[in-house]
């Protein structure tokens, strides 16, 4: 399907791009789901591609393009599997903190081997005790000569054990009120004493995403590594978790539109009492509905990237997206399962993973209760 914002360079960009994941990635897949781990062999080959970061500016190793590329990548990646989700994370969430709020010198620093996979970057907010509440942070970083003293935990982030380079939301003022102003955001570099990683974790789902805890023991940080000012880290986060909850959006658009796809030649090959599956007007109707959702939640969803490509405040409706492709994508994948019957169960075929991975794009960027309470402020509830 062409999106109205994407040009004929970018179907080019689509077509090399799936061919270099039909090469390096689908091949592959089950057995990063097996080891639960993405090599980091693949992000190399991805950045000698030029598929990370290529929004970035010449002068730190990107090409300059325009969103419309990121989408087009986090389709793709989505469409081999959503375990995927943290190559998407890096370009466009993480790194767009550096690109938008870093120095010159941090620029120099970091851009360039974020564009060549030699550095994985991650960002850290959540802790064990806080998420939806993330004001409530307990993590510090108390100023000491050069250095910030960094204590805390933080938990379920992606790229965890991987990651090179960590974002990391903490309280630079823990008595600040209201509490959001005491919010700041450090940048952890790998080898930093007093950084280390806790467990791997454990998920239902997205078993080649590396998730993971991290553990800060008077980490020592350079105060050079503090992102923009003291106390607007709230503020930096709000700003760029829009970009964030589309890019989980647009993955659930892609991934509802693979599985009904699917699904589709499935129940045509599949026949019962004497006729393809598809032939029973209780499937034809389940089919119908879903294609249907799945349409109109295209034209939604692209207008709404149009949008952001436009640089248009689009918090109330990216809210709206994130929330709702996101539980219909949930809604089909069950829908699809069920056509596939005993088969869908079955870990070879795919609607089965895709069952499994599904249900975080309505709890991970904002739980869908945290949408709909930014939804009912905006509309003046
Ligand atoms: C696979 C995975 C990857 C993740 N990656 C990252 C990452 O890279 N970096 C990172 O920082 N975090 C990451 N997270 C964390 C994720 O963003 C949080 O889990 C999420 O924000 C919810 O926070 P919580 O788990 O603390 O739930 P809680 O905040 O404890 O919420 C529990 C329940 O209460 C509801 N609730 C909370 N507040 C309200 C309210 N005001 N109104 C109505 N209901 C409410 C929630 O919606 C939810 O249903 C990841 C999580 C997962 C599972």
């Amino acid at each position: 399907m062409k999106h109205p914002y994407l040009t004929d360079d970018h179907e080019i960009f689509r077509r090399s791009l799936r061919k270099f994941l039909e090469k390096e990635a689908y091949p592959f897949y089950d057995q990063w789901e097996e080891e639960r781990m993405i090599p980091r062999s693949f992000w190399e080959k991805m950045g000698e591609q030029g598929y990370l970061c290529p929004d970035i500016d010449e002068e730190y190793g990107g090409s300059e393009v325009d969103w419309g590329f990121a989408v087009v990548i986090n389709e793709e990646l989505e469409r081999v599997g959503s375990g995927l989700v943290g190559v998407g994370l890096h370009n466009d969430i993480v790194v767009p903190y550096i690109t938008a709020y870093g120095t010159d010198e941090q620029k120099q620093k970091w851009l360039q081997k974020c564009t060549t996979g030699e550095i994985i970057t991650a960002i850290a907010m959540t802790e064990p005790g806080t998420g939806s509440d993330l004001a409530n942070i307990q993590t510090t970083a108390i100023l000491d000569g050069d250095h910030y003293i960094l204590n805390g935990q933080k938990t379920f982030i992606t790229n965890g054990i991987q990651s090179d380079l960590i974002v990391v939301a903490c309280k630079t003022d823990p008595k600040a009120n209201p509490k959001h102003k005491g919010v700041s955001l450090l940048v952890v570099e790998r080898d930093t004493p007093g950084f280390s990683r806790g467990r791997k974790l454990n998920k239902v789902g997205l078993h080649c995403q590396d998730t993971a805890e991290l553990i800060f023991e008077d980490c020592r940080v350079p105060k050079e590594n503090l992102l923009g000012e003291e106390g607007k880290g709230f503020l930096y986060l709000m700003e760029k978790l829009q970009q964030e909850r589309l890019l989980v959006a647009i993955a659930a658009q892609t991934a509802s539109e693979v599985m009904l796809k699917q699904t589709i030649e499935y129940v045509k090959s599949r026949e019962a009492f004497g006729k393809p599956v598809s032939k029973f007007q209780n499937t034809q109707f389940k089919i119908v509905e879903m294609a249907t959702e799945i349409e109109m939640s295209r034209a939604f969803l692209d207008q709404l990237i149009a949008e952001h490509i436009e640089g248009k405040d689009v918090v109330t409706k990216v809210s709206m997206a994130k929330w709702k492709l996101t539980d219909s994508a949930k809604k089909i994948a069950a829908e699809c399962m069920q056509l596939h019957g005993g088969y869908g169960y079955m870990e070879e075929y795919e609607i089965a993973r895709r069952f499994r991975d599904i249900p975080v794009a309505s709890i991970y960027a904002g739980t869908n209760e945290i949408m709909k309470t930014i939804i009912a402020k905006n509309l003046g509830l």
